[in-house]
């Protein structure tokens, strides 16, 4: 327990609470910018069991963002070499890794019987794929994304507003999307902090909430979200 200590002090973790996430599930989607800081943290904090999900092999381009890579290991994949990273951190946790392009086919296959799912990718169409999924299967999801100086983060279940209630993706957004490292990293890390506190099954998760973030201006903002009864995605539970 040495390793968890600074954490067990508090008194929201304790004991208890470092076994209620030594028994946690979590899935992530994508292995890339988000995913550097979601998977470094969750790996670090003693999350039982994570699930890795890319198809994707490194580029230099994902360099600035992406931290779990160095320029040795552009061509390799990224669910490997994040393996082989976090279990360097932290030799106790399992992971698994699923380096398949995920699908509306797939998608219930991988994230079934995980206690949360966290979104790390940088596309629409795999975002809804995965808000629908969630929904489905009655699992939390952590999303986030950046774009540039600007990033946002929201809690979604059945209870409440999802990305499609909020017609996510009505707007068309540049690609590739511009992104600074350090917003990512800021944006990831609070997915990491949601997650762990759905986990824990502590107050305050950011449901039926975005939280945006503005680096330029240095600020946050919380704006409520409401369940749209016209949501497709809501529908089809
Ligand atoms: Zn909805």
């Amino acid at each position: 327990m040495m390793r968890y200590q600074r954490q067990v002090l508090m008194n929201q973790i304790g004991e208890n609470g470092q076994n209620i996430l030594k028994q946690s599930k979590v899935v992530v989607i994508g292995a890339g910018g988000l995913a550097s800081p979601v998977l470094t943290y969750l790996t670090c904090a003693g999350v039982g069991t994570i699930t890795l999900v890319d198809y994707d092999t490194i580029s230099e381009s994902n360099l600035n963002r992406q931290f779990l890579y160095g320029e040795k290991e552009v061509g390799k994949s990224k669910v490997e070499v994040a393996e082989e990273v976090l279990s360097r951190i932290n030799s106790t946790i399992t992971i698994h890794q699923v380096s398949e392009k995920l699908e509306e086919n797939n998608i219930m296959e991988i994230i079934k019987g995980s206690d949360v799912v966290i979104d790390c990718v940088d596309n629409v169409e795999t975002r809804l794929i995965v808000n629908r999924g969630c929904l489905q299967m009655d699992i939390p999801l952590v999303e986030g994304g950046v774009n540039g100086f600007y990033g946002f983060i929201i809690a979604i279940k059945r209870e409440y507003a999802c990305l499609q209630c909020v017609r996510y993706g009505d707007t068309v957004l540049k690609r590739p999307s511009p992104a600074l490292g350090a917003v990512v990293g800021v944006i990831g890390s609070l997915q990491a902090v949601e997650c762990i506190k759905i986990l824990l099954g502590l107050e305050g998760v950011l449901y039926g909430r975005m939280l945006n973030y503005d680096g330029l201006s240095a600020s946050f903002e919380t704006v409520e979200i409401q369940k749209n009864h016209m949501c497709q995605a809501h529908s089809i539970i």
